[in-house]
């Protein structure tokens, strides 16, 4: 049986942060595996896709204190700009990077980059093994360990045990942890987008009657779309071909980017909260997508993951002598409970407020975007979870 002090389940954008976490800050002393079905490069791997996300500014900063922003920045294109809008309404409301004196309010970066990047930053840590492909089959604790046995065979044991395998989590299912679910209804369309106009690292976000359109600048004058809508309606709009495509996706967007010229390969997702309130238990800690995925309205969920991911690393390495310990593991879920609740809280109400056509909501809406741009005590607590400078 092989030795590690932590094992992962799940190597895409929390797990792999998270090891490369606890290497660099317990100076390589814990033996660390990561368990993933998927090669990097392999085309259905579920965490490294064709999605492009958005890096908070606080993100940027953990992954900075981590010394992994350098590999990454090279690959990310920076958010200077932030116009939020609602269709055909006068509510508007800017954030400007220089409004609050920062370099970039966030960056956006392809999630496929981001996997390569990682997995050669592991292949250099003696101290991590990368057990892939292979996924976690069975768990067996005990007082002092855990025991993980692998769908290869090979069997693992840990100090620890730390759920980073996604929405569905077959770890959480196999230790029974509740899992609450809220369908919002909605799809999530993705694809790259070129437009007449260079981006000059504007972003925008566009409400509209069936959901919000996201437009997030990348590398090339490309523009990554996230497009809400009803199922019904992304399955037609799936089937369109491009120019009809382009034409309702500018119908929707508006023409702040000129005509949109080319549009790229089309993915969906369908849109669920799904949260696990109880992120810890005996030997074992969930985080990133296992704890709590989040409609992507306010592009928070890695944001939000990676400060699970660093709390809990933070906290292990306090105690390298049995990283497994329950005082590490309440502290880690002691400090996560505000953040975690507040910004599900907040993306629901965001989803709920925006995604409507009544009328009280929508003269409400406009109103407060109107005021969030002239009243800046109002912009403040949702900027600063925007900008991911939330206490943990
Ligand atoms: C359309 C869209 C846009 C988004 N935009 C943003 C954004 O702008 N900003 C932002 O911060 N977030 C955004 N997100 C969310 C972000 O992409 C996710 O929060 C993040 O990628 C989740 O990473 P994860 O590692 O927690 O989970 P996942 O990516 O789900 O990875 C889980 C991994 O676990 C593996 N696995 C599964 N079962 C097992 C097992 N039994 N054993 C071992 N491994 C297993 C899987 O193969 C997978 O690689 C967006 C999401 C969507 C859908």
């Amino acid at each position: 049986m092989k030795q590690f002090d932590v094992v992962i389940a799940g190597g895409a954008m929390a797990g792999m942060t998270l090891a490369l976490a606890l290497d660099t800050l317990s100076r390589s002393q814990l033996r660390i595996a990561v368990v993933e079905p998927f090669t990097v490069d392999h085309q259905a791997h579920p965490g490294f896709d064709s999605r492009s996300i958005a890096l908070s500014f606080g993100t940027v900063e953990i992954l900075k204190s981590l010394g992994l922003w350098e590999q990454i920045a090279p690959v990310a294109t920076a958010i200077k700009h932030i116009h939020v809008s609602d269709r055909s309404h006068a509510g508007m409301t800017n954030i400007d990077h220089s409004d609050i004196s920062v370099a970039a309010l966030g960056y956006v970066v392809e999630l496929a980059d981001v996997g390569r990047i990682y997995q050669t930053q592991l292949e250099q840590r003696p101290s991590i093994s990368l057990l892939c492909p292979d996924s976690v089959h069975e768990i067996e604790r005990t007082a002092s360990h855990n025991v993980v046995t692998l769908q290869s065979g090979d069997q693992l044991e840990c100090r620890l045990l730390v759920a980073a395998d996604g929405a569905i989590s077959s770890c959480c299912q196999a230790l029974g942890f509740e899992l609450k679910q809220h369908d919002f209804d909605q799809v999530a369309l993705i694809a790259n987008i070129r437009c007449q106009q260079a981006h000059q690292g504007r972003a925008f976000e566009r409400f509209t009657e069936q959901g919000p359109v996201a437009l997030l600048p990348m590398s090339d004058d490309r523009m990554s779309l996230v497009w809400c809508l009803r199922p019904e309606v992304a399955e037609r709009v799936l089937q369109l071909d491009d120019a009809a495509f382009l034409a309702e996706l500018q119908q929707a967007f508006g023409w702040r980017l000129g005509q949109m010229t080319q549009v790229g390969q089309r993915a969906s997702y369908p849109l669920l909260l799904r949260y696990r309130a109880q992120n810890i238990s005996h030997r074992f800690a969930i985080v990133g997508n296992a704890a709590q995925t989040l409609h992507p309205i306010a592009g928070q969920g890695f944001n939000l993951g990676i400060r699970d991911v660093a709390s809990l690393a933070e906290e292990v390495v306090q105690s390298l002598a049995d990283v497994g310990r329950y005082q590490v593991l309440n502290a880690f879920s002691r400090r996560r409970q505000a953040d975690r609740d507040t910004t599900i809280a907040m993306t629901s109400a965001l989803v709920h407020i925006f995604s409507n056509d009544y009328l009280s909501l929508r003269i409400g809406r406009n109103l407060g975007l109107a005021m969030m741009d002239n009243v800046p005590s109002l912009k403040t607590p949702l900027l600063q979870r925007t900008l991911g400078l939330v206490a943990r």
